[in-house]
């Protein structure tokens, strides 16, 4: 990239560095004709192509407003929020591709939302997914108590072996 001092087209890279988070990289460059020094932050692109058409970069923050409200009364701290926004992120990253659209980050917090609170998964599923009858909830509940029942059949021949 040009030196944002000069406009020299060349830069020496004389410091590089990971992100605490480790999504990103710090390098801090040299302008070999000036001298001048920056910084550049190198991320892999994850944008957002909303309903609208318009693209914006994916935010966690927008993940954890759109499931706040679905967590309204349960025992869900801001920090859990936080790591399933991580999550969610972690998810979307992992599919590779730098666009998605709303409805993949939708599909994306289902699962780490349903191990948080199921109460709270159950309500964003029913909007997300657009539940329009008793037996939607119903089918979902069912499938939520068969699991349950899977991973406690598991849990017991688990002690009994
Ligand atoms: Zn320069």
């Amino acid at each position: 990239m040009h030196c944002p001092f000069c406009r020299h087209p060349d830069s020496r890279v004389i410091d590089s560095r990971t992100t605490d988070d480790g999504l990103s990289i710090r390098r801090r460059r040299q302008c070999p004709e000036c001298g001048g020094r920056f910084s550049t932050v190198e991320t892999a692109s994850l944008n957002v192509i909303k309903r609208s058409g318009v693209i914006e970069p994916f935010s966690r923050d927008k993940v954890v407003s759109g499931v706040r409200k679905a967590c309204q009364g349960r025992p869900v701290t801001d920090g859990d929020l936080a790591l399933l926004a991580q999550r969610v992120e972690e998810i979307l990253r992992r599919t590779g591709s730098s666009q998605i659209d709303t409805n993949e980050i939708g599909l994306a917090i289902l699962d780490p939302l349903r191990e948080l609170d199921e109460v709270a998964y159950l309500r964003f599923a029913s909007v997300y997914q657009a539940f329009e009858s008793l037996e939607d909830f119903e089918s979902s509940i069912a499938q939520l108590r068969a699991d349950h029942e899977l991973r406690a059949s598991a849990a017991s021949e688990a002690t009994t072996d």
